[in-house]
């Protein structure tokens, strides 16, 4: 990899700015993101990016700062890098250091968004602090965007920032930098690299099941609420069809292709809608790795949030429960919900109703473009022998919000994982620590990425 040579001063600020991020409670809900974005303000200034604060309200902007490529612009579309600085809920008894504290062990930086994804926030400046600092002439402008509210749904982040400003987004921007991907991935003595070009899609769906009303000290046959926990287990019990897709197909037999020729000849069948259910707990013996590899398989439908509005002394004459779907490529919410039709149609009884609270669809963007290109190359030079992998995730992130405007969005957050370290785990999960040599490691790697393909 072409040296970038980031001094020892330079790698102590980012992860510095990293711990100081980190430091800033941004927990969503209910987000307060202000004093995050107007750091990252800060920092884009002291590199004479001048930033734009825009939001729904005052204590939840988002922050984006142009870097116009001038006279030098050879493509009219630009690139984005974006990160959100919005973080998922963590409970402080459960942690070996308190969440917010950034602590430093001399291996890694630990807290609530190290990972996910204030790191990549630091990431992304130290990158651009250097290029900004060597005065690349860069061949497209381009932007740079921290979002609030990535994690309860984007409404007042990206969803927010592309529905209200696409201006300031380029409008037809051309490439988006973001999470989920680039990450090491240790599997029987390899190293993997996933980088995401696609994800699943949403169907958020109310269940409503109907009863009949009545005083609840008399016995009833036709309540409601014992109709939905019906429902509700035989939803969650069930097993929804497989619907292979070209992404999982890709994603599957990508990690495939250093295995022998036996794996190779195999991997076609875990994605078939009938031998892939059978074949997969032979096949894969990791239980996370084999869940998400299922999830990019099929529908799932979680449900999470039951519903009645009775006091308890009446018997409701209906209760929902809202169900959290996301959907493989192809499929669409109405498809979902004629598969939990087939379900809850064959309890005995039962009077269901679907309700589609909010729906969009999986997102999938081609491999085979100059950023991509470039992306690999540079993660092969980074770590030679090992193996970089298009791939698909089962959550959503900002992608598809920006996907909406034309782009091609990739996750790539390039982070060198040390074997012990399950990165699946960290993502929302208790002790969420970032390798402070891998992020070196990925701040190099992103730098190379982007001056190799802007200049
Ligand atoms: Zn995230």
């Amino acid at each position: 990899m072409a040296a970038t040579g980031f001094s020892a001063a330079e790698k102590e600020d980012a992860i510095a700015l990293l711990q100081t991020l980190i430091r800033i409670d941004t927990t969503n809900p209910p987000g307060n993101e202000r004093e995050a974005i107007e750091l990252v303000a800060h920092r884009c200034r002291a590199i004479n990016l001048e930033p734009t604060l825009v939001g729904a309200t005052d204590d939840r902007p988002n922050l984006v700062a142009r870097w116009s490529a001038g006279e030098a612009c050879k493509f009219d579309r630009p690139l984005i890098l974006s990160c959100h600085l919005d973080v998922v809920p963590a409970n402080p008894e459960a942690w070996t250091h308190s969440p917010f504290s950034a602590h430093n062990d001399g291996t890694c930086i630990w807290g609530r968004g190290a990972i996910d994804m204030k790191g990549f926030a630091a990431m992304g400046l130290a990158a651009l602090t250097r290029l900004r600092r060597e005065n690349a002439a860069i061949n497209r402008d381009v932007i740079f965007v921290a979002v609030a509210d990535e994690e309860a749904g984007t409404k007042h982040g990206s969803k927010w920032l592309v529905d209200h400003h696409p201006e300031l987004l380029g409008n037809n921007p051309e490439y988006v930098i973001n999470e989920v991907g680039g990450f090491t991935v240790h599997q029987k003595g390899r190293r993997f690299y996933p980088v995401q070009v696609a994800e699943k899609g949403v169907a958020w769906i109310r269940l409503t099941v109907r009863g009949t009303s009545g005083h609840s000290s008399l016995p009833t046959d036709d309540n409601a609420v014992v109709h939905l926990a019906k429902a509700v287990e035989a939803i969650g019990k069930t097993q929804l069809p497989w619907h292979p897709n070209d992404e999982a197909k890709r994603f599957i037999a990508g990690f495939a292709a250093p295995e022998g020729a036996v794996a190779r000849a195999l991997s076609p069948l875990l994605s078939h809608p009938k031998i892939g259910p059978i074949l997969l707990p032979l096949a894969v013996s990791n239980p996370s790795r084999r869940n998400s590899l299922e999830a990019i398989l099929r529908n799932t439908a979680n449900p999470t949030a039951l519903k009645t509005a009775n006091p308890i002394n009446v018997i409701p004459s209906r209760a929902s429960v809202d169900i959290d779907g996301r959907l493989a490529p192809g499929q669409s919410a109405e498809d979902l919900v004629a598969e939990l039709r087939r379900v809850t149609d064959r309890l005995p009884g039962i009077r269901a109703h679907y309700e589609i609270l909010e729906e969009s669809p999986a997102t999938s963007f081609s491999p085979e473009t100059p950023l991509f290109e470039e992306i690999e190359r540079t993660l092969l030079e980074a770590d030679p022998g090992a193996h970089v992998v298009p791939s698909i995730v089962q959550g959503f992130t900002d992608s598809r919000n920006y996907a909406s405007l034309g782009a091609t969005c990739y996750g790539f957050y390039p982070l060198q994982m040390p074997e012990e370290i399950d990165f699946a785990s960290l993502f929302h999960g208790v002790d969420e620590r970032i390798p402070i040599d891998g992020f070196h490691w990925g701040v190099e790697t992103l730098t190379t990425v982007l001056r190799r393909f802007l200049t």
